[in-house]
């Protein structure tokens, strides 16, 4: 049994979902099917996701969202129309609808959830019934009944561990079970997403587990490229990656798979297929436990929206829990950070620079500079960070040596780099302003022009 999700622009509208259909009809072994919300029909287009947050926003400050409600239901009405589906599925749309915005809203976070996964819920619904219209056995699966329990945080869920035992159930059922992404449950029963992108979740979670196959992600670009297409022109096609390469580059800004999707397949050693809605027959890219590889990269990736907290001080390398004094005030904070690369009286902690705001920024200096007495502390924003990723690496002499001479010919100043202990990636800290052209400067390196 393979498990294959599909993402917002397969189910934009009903051409979309007509090849998502028969996508899954070509293959017998597709009988779980996660599904998005619809997403964006062209470039400038907004998701359902999208109108479904303005829904909940607008509901939020004005008490009405009527319009806003309006533009969902026009939605689903023209993907059923297109589909030549009746009108009663849509009027169960906007019933669904009404019922989540008619309640008080005690806590605008769960109220936000509520809303946003009516996206995901209403696609199941329709594609379920579409795929019925055509005389195939096919059913909407409800999220609660088949036991998907996430940790009650809104917008930010975790899976808990119960689930997997629940939701080895399906395994049993016959026919083709369409199955909404992006949500559970709570143990309360309340609605909780997992952060935006998270149908890839939800698709890697059924897949471990009912043991799947293989865990297929269909999206709309026909494999994973080494880097960015719309920083290198016609980037070289990945063909096969390891678990350990993906999560690098999605961490770092691959956005083809959420950067959360593999840690259950991950632990059941489940393949994960990457592979196009608009061309099927294209083999995509294999994400796989172990790989020989052949060339030291794989893939070049960068992020931007860090920032750095540089300090020094005379000595550091002789004063005992000056590392951990340091961490605990960023814990202190709920401050998570990313990276800490150091030299023998200096140290810098990268962070995401969308939870360090001024204040904060104000409070931790204040923190640090009192009780750890640093002769000299900085904070760097607007950094972006670039890394090299590939299994090959381990064993390759003078990668770093290539890289940053590769840096020095393109002009691009580097503000700190840091080699992970696994060898499988190396990451450069440079000015987002130089992060493009330190991405072509590397890849022209590591993979010709
Ligand atoms: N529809 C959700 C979002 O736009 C989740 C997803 O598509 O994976 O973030």
């Amino acid at each position: 049994m393979k498990v294959a999700k599909f993402g917002g622009t397969s189910l934009a509208n009903a051409e979309q979902i007509k090849k998502v259909c028969d996508v899954v009809l070509s293959d017998p072994e597709r009988r779980l099917v996660v599904v998005s919300a619809p997403g964006k029909r062209y470039k400038d287009d907004i998701k359902v996701t999208d109108l479904l947050i303005n829904c909940a926003s607008s509901y939020l400050k004005n008490g009405n969202a009527e319009q806003e409600l309006n533009a969902v239901v026009s939605r689903f009405d023209e993907i059923a129309k297109g589909l030549g589906l009746s009108e009663d599925i849509v009027r169960v749309v906007e019933a669904d609808l009404r019922g989540r915005l008619s309640g008080t809203v005690t806590n605008k976070e769960k109220f936000m959830d509520l809303l946003k996964a009516a996206g995901e819920d209403n696609s199941a619904k329709v594609v379920a019934e579409y795929l019925k219209s055509k005389g195939i056995e096919a059913s909407y699966i409800n999220p609660k009944d088949a036991g998907l329990f996430l940790s009650g945080e809104f917008g930010n869920a975790r899976v808990l561990p119960e689930s997997y035992k629940n939701l080895k159930a399906l395994k049993e059922k016959t026919g083709i079970m369409i199955f909404p992404g992006f949500f559970g449950y709570s143990p309360e029963g309340e609605v909780v997403t997992f952060p935006r992108g998270g149908s890839d979740i939800t698709g890697s979670i059924l897949a471990a587990a009912i043991k799947a196959d293989v865990y297929e992600n269909f999206t709309d670009v026909d494999s994973v490229y080494a880097a960015n297409p719309n920083v290198v022109q016609n980037p070289k096609a990945i063909p096969v990656l390891t678990y350990r390469e993906m999560r690098e580059l999605s961490y770092a800004g691959f956005s083809v798979l959420h950067e959360e999707t593999l840690e259950p397949v991950y632990r059941m050693g489940i393949p994960v297929n990457i592979r196009n809605t608009n061309n099927p027959s294209a083999p995509g890219t294999m994400i796989v436990k172990n790989r020989e590889p052949k060339e030291p990269v794989v893939g070049i990736a960068s992020d931007a929206g860090f920032c750095s907290i540089y300090m020094s001080k005379y000595m550091m390398n002789r004063e005992v829990g000056f590392g951990r004094k340091v961490l605990k005030i960023l814990e202190d904070e709920g401050l998570s950070y990313e990276h800490t690369p150091s030299g023998i009286d200096n140290i810098s902690i990268i962070l995401r620079e969308k939870q360090f705001d001024e204040k904060m920024e104000a409070r931790v200096l204040e923190h640090i500079k009192d009780e750890l007495v640093v002769d000299y502390i900085e904070v760097e924003r607007g950094l972006a960070l670039v890394m090299i990723v590939g299994e090959g690496m381990f064993n390759t002499v003078g990668m770093s040596a290539r890289a940053t001479a590769a840096f020095a010919k393109a002009g691009v100043n580097i503000e700190m780099i840091n080699q992970g202990s696994s060898e499988v990636s190396m990451m450069f800290g440079v000015k987002a302003k130089d992060s493009d052209k330190a991405v072509k400067a590397l890849y022209t390196e590591f993979f010709g022009e």
